[in-house]
C-alpha cells in the first residue's frame, strides 16, 4: 500500500517549484510543504523578463506566480533568500547556508540554471549583463535607453529577444555571435535566417562567427567589446546570453546521477526514489526526440513540476511531452513543437517573407516537427499532426488551401 509522505520539501522556488508546490495541495496533500528559494522573489515565470518587463511595459511584479499571501493560504512554508548547501539522502535532510537542517520524506529539486558567464578579461565589469532574474531585469532595464548602443554576445533565444527589446526602445544594437547563423543549436537554417532578415530589416545589426575577446572600460563611461580578429565595438552595455549552466551541484554533491542537469525517468524520479527533479534543472527521456533532453521552456516548468509532484505522490505518471518553445520578437511570435532534424524533410507553408508561416518536418507521411513565425493558429494544428501521428501529403501541408484542420 502507497502511504503519503508527510513532508515534502521543493528546493528552487520559481517556476517548477512554485507549480509543485500548488499541485500539492491542488491534489489534496495535507502534510508539511516547505518551499526553499535563494532568490528574494515568491516563484515567477522568467519569459516576460526579456520582453515586456524589460520593455518597461509592466512592472517585474507582475510575473509572480504565487505571492507570500498565497503561498501562507495553503500552508506552504516558504523560505525566501534560503539557500541550500548540502542534501545529505542518509539523514535525509536538507542543510541552509545559515545552518537550518530542514527532514524531508521526499524531495523534489527545482534549481533550475543559471546564465552562462563569458570566461574572458572584463566580464565582471559592471556594464557586462546577465539576464536570468528579476533583480537582472531591474539592473538592464535603466540602460536599454533611447540611441545608448547595446553590445549583444549570443545570438540565441535570450540574446534575441534583448535585441528586439533594446531596438524597440530606441537603442542601437549589435549581435555578436560566434556560430555561423543565429540560434544555431536550436534551429534549422531556414528559419535562422528569417530571424536574421527580421533583425536586420529592424536595424539590428549582426555580427556572425564574431568571438569576444575581452571588455575594457572606457574612460569617459561604457565600454569596449574587443573580438578575437582585433575589431573593437564601443558600447554603453553588454548583455552576455550564451545559455544557461544547469544547478545540478547539489545533486552531484550528493551522488545523484547527472549528466548536464539531473537524470531523472518517466516518473521524474532520480536515482534516489524518494528525489525527484524538474525544469530546467531535470534531464529527462524524451521519445519525441529519441533521446533524453533538458529541456528549457516554460511549458516544460510547469508540465513537469506539476508531474513530480503527483509522482511523488504515487499517483501513475508517464512525463514524455512534445517539446514547445515560443519567442516574441520585432512583433513576430515564433513557435516551435517537436525537435527538428537535419534528416528531416522541410516542406513550407505560407510566405515567410510575407510574415506568417509554417515549416513542417517531415519523416516519410508523418509529420515530426513544426515551427512558424505568427501562425500560432496553423501551429495548434500542426501539434495535432505530430501528436497524432497522423499520415499526411507533403503537398497537401504546402498548400494554404488545404485545411490543416481537415487533414
Ligand atoms: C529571460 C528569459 C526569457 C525566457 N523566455 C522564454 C520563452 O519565451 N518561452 C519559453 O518557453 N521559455 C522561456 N524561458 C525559459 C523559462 O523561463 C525557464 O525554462 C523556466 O523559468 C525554468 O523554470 P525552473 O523552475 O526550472 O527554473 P528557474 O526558474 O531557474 O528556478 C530555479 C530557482 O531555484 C533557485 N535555486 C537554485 N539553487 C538553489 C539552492 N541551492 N537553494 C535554493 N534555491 C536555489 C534559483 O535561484 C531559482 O530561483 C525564458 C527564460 C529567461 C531567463
Amino acid at each position: 500500500m502507497h502511504t503519503e509522505p508527510t513532508t515534502i520539501v521543493i528546493i528552487g522556488a520559481g517556476q517548477a517549484g512554485g507549480w509543485a508546490a500548488r499541485t500539492l495541495r491542488d491534489e489534496g496533500f495535507d502534510g508539511r510543504v516547505v518551499l526553499i528559494g535563494d532568490e528574494s522573489h515568491p516563484p515567477y515565470e522568467r519569459p516576460p523578463l526579456s520582453k515586456a518587463v524589460l520593455a518597461g511595459e509592466v512592472a517585474p511584479e507582475s510575473v509572480h506566480l504565487l505571492d507570500a499571501a498565497a503561498m501562507a493560504a495553503m500552508s506552504v512554508e516558504w523560505l525566501a533568500s534560503a539557500r541550500v548547501v548540502n542534501l545529505d539522502r542518509t539523514a535525509k535532510q536538507v542543510m541552509l547556508a545559515d545552518g537550518r537542517a530542514i527532514g524531508y520524506d521526499k524531495l523534489i529539486l527545482c534549481t533550475g540554471g543559471r546564465a552562462r558567464e563569458l570566461d574572458v578579461p572584463g566580464a565582471g565589469l559592471p556594464g557586462v549583463h546577465t539576464l536570468r532574474t528579476i533583480d537582472d531585469a531591474r539592473r538592464l532595464g535603466p540602460v536599454l535607453q533611447r540611441d545608448a548602443h547595446v553590445a549583444v554576445v549570443g545570438g540565441g533565444w535570450i540574446g534575441l529577444e534583448v535585441a528586439a527589446t533594446a531596438r524597440q526602445r530606441g537603442a542601437e544594437v549589435t549581435v555578436i555571435e560566434t556560430m555561423g547563423r543565429l540560434c544555431e543549436r536550436s534551429l534549422p537554417e531556414a528559419m535562422s535566417a528569417h530571424l536574421h532578415a527580421m533583425h536586420a530589416a529592424k536595424g539590428v545589426e549582426v555580427l556572425l562567427g564574431a568571438a569576444v575577446a575581452s571588455f575594457a572600460p572606457r574612460t569617459t563611461g561604457g565600454l569596449d567589446v574587443v573580438l578575437s580578429d582585433g575589431r573593437s565595438i564601443t558600447c554603453d552595455a553588454a548583455v552576455v546570453g550564451i545559455g544557461l549552466v544547469p544547478n545540478d551541484e547539489l545533486a552531484r554533491a550528493a551522488g545523484l546521477d547527472c549528466e548536464g542537469g539531473v537524470l531523472v525517468d518517466a516518473q521524474c524520479r532520480t536515482t534516489d526514489p524518494d528525489i525527484f527533479a524538474a525544469g530546467d534543472v531535470a534531464v529527462t527521456p524524451n521519445s519525441w526526440a529519441g533521446r533524453r533532453l533538458r529541456l528549457e521552456s516554460w511549458q516544460n516548468a510547469q508540465e513537469q513540476g506539476i508531474a513530480a509532484v503527483r509522482s511523488a505522490l504515487g499517483r501513475d505518471v508517464h512525463y514524455d511531452p512534445l517539446p514547445w518553445f515560443w519567442s516574441d520578437q520585432h512583433g513576430t511570435n515564433v513557435q516551435i513543437y517537436g525537435v527538428p532534424s537535419p534528416t528531416h524533410e522541410v516542406v513550407v507553408r505560407g510566405d515567410p517573407a510575407a510574415g506568417s508561416f509554417v515549416f513542417f518536418y517531415l519523416e516519410g507521411e508523418r509529420v515530426m516537427a513544426a515551427l512558424g513565425g505568427n501562425a500560432a493558429r496553423e501551429l495548434r494544428f500542426a501539434r495535432r499532426l505530430i501528436e497524432k501521428r497522423t499520415q499526411v501529403r507533403a503537398q497537401d501541408l504546402a498548400d494554404p488551401g488545404v485545411s490543416l484542420a481537415k487533414l
